[in-house]
């Protein structure tokens, strides 16, 4: 869909998971007062640590017992997190198990450390939730670990505790490690918060969370994230990003800084704004004939259920690309099970969605 955007200039884009906000002026200035003031030099491999110990305070007042900057590596951004968490524990021809559909550079990166990617089906029926039965199927002698994403993409369900309770005795019994993608964590909606795996006690010491500024602060060019776990676990990352990246800039780990430790008045704000979005583009949804969709808990992003239109996901998002001048992602690139949806990202401005809406609509109903 990337590759077609240059022949149509005048597309609504409800495509692209990144935020359209500007990162907040603080958060600007913190990094620019950094390099003036001469923090150009290489940093501690684990991160500086004022920014570790913000880290750690955050997770402490969180998953109310007490986390140090032993249990946290500041890294490039959500992908680092996921990247270095694999490279740490994973052997080549392990099993980790993801959800389909599920985001996709999940699938790469399984592969890149050379193990295997085992998917276990999610229903819209079952609000996209894993039936434990299922996982009970995936889990071989071989499995490592699972990937979980709450707020999901492209999904757009949170995880309850009574949810994770429900797969608890599965990853405990199976000594799973959970990979858990909490980078939408500032992202829910309505009456749902959001619920840390690592705030469960039975599995908390095999959880690394990896989370990231990049959605919640509007960092997404900052390339900034960290991870949150056990110091046994840690310990080997260090080593790790000793070798892949040395260390990042102290001037994005000062901006950070005042990200984390600075007001959160715009996280709320960001977070509202994104809600009004969320509920304008859903009720457009669920007003088109043939389209349904599950109203988003968290996240950026809707799935539609368009199987009414018996045509693969990749020909319907065409179709609305040439046709109704929107652009959505085929639900197809997110796993099979994703085949009869699309992808709806509300991270575009509020007038942007109300066009949007406006041109799907007359076009879907020029076409009944
Ligand atoms: N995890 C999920 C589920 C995402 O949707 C994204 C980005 O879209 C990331 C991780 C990566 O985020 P980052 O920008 O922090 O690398």
């Amino acid at each position: 869909m990337f590759d077609l955007l240059p022949e149509y200039p005048d597309v609504v884009n409800l495509c692209n998971g990144e935020p359209d906000f500007s990162t907040p002026s603080h958060i600007c200035e913190a990094a620019i007062a950094s390099i003036q003031g001469g923090d150009t030099r290489y940093s501690p491999t684990s991160g500086i640590l004022e920014l570790r110990q913000a880290v750690a305070d955050k997770y402490t007042q969180q998953l109310k017992r007490r986390i140090t900057p032993d249990n946290v590596m500041i890294v490039c951004g959500g992908t680092e997190a996921l990247m270095m968490s694999l490279l740490a524990t994973v052997n080549p021809g392990d099993e980790v198990i993801v959800t389909d559909p599920c985001y996709p550079n999940y699938f790469a990166q399984i592969e890149l450390v050379k193990a295997k990617c085992v998917s276990i089906p999610v229903y819209e029926k079952n609000n996209f939730q894993i039936d434990p039965e299922d996982l009970k199927k995936a889990i071989s002698s071989r499995t490592k670990g699972i990937i979980l994403n709450y707020p999901n993409n492209p999904l757009g369900v949170t995880a309850s505790e009574e949810y994770i309770q429900s797969l608890e005795q599965l990853i405990d019994d199976n000594n799973l490690i959970v990979f858990s993608d909490e980078v939408y964590e500032s992202l829910t909606y309505g009456k749902s918060g959001h619920y840390s795996l690592a705030q469960n006690d039975r599995i908390k010491d095999n959880v690394l969370v990896m989370n990231s500024l990049s959605k919640t602060y509007a960092m997404t060019g900052w390339r900034i994230g960290y991870i949150v776990g056990h110091p046994k676990i840690m310990k080997s990352m260090f080593r790790l990003q000793e070798s892949v990246l040395s260390c990042l800039p102290v001037f994005i780990q000062k901006a950070a800084l005042a990200a984390l430790r600075g007001s959160q008045d715009k996280v709320q704000e960001m977070a509202s704004a994104y809600e009004k979005r969320m509920n304008l583009l859903v009720d457009g949804i669920q007003s088109m004939p043939g389209f349904k969709c599950i109203r988003p808990m968290g996240g950026l992003c809707v799935m539609a259920n368009i199987s009414a239109y018996n045509k693969s996901s990749e020909e319907f998002s065409r179709e609305l690309l040439e046709n109704a001048g929107v652009m959505t992602v085929p639900g197809s690139a997110f796993g099979p099970m994703g085949e009869g949806y699309i992808r709806f990202c509300f991270a575009n401005s509020f007038e942007n969605i109300q066009k949007g809406v406006e041109r799907l609509s007359s076009y879907i109903a020029s076409r009944q």
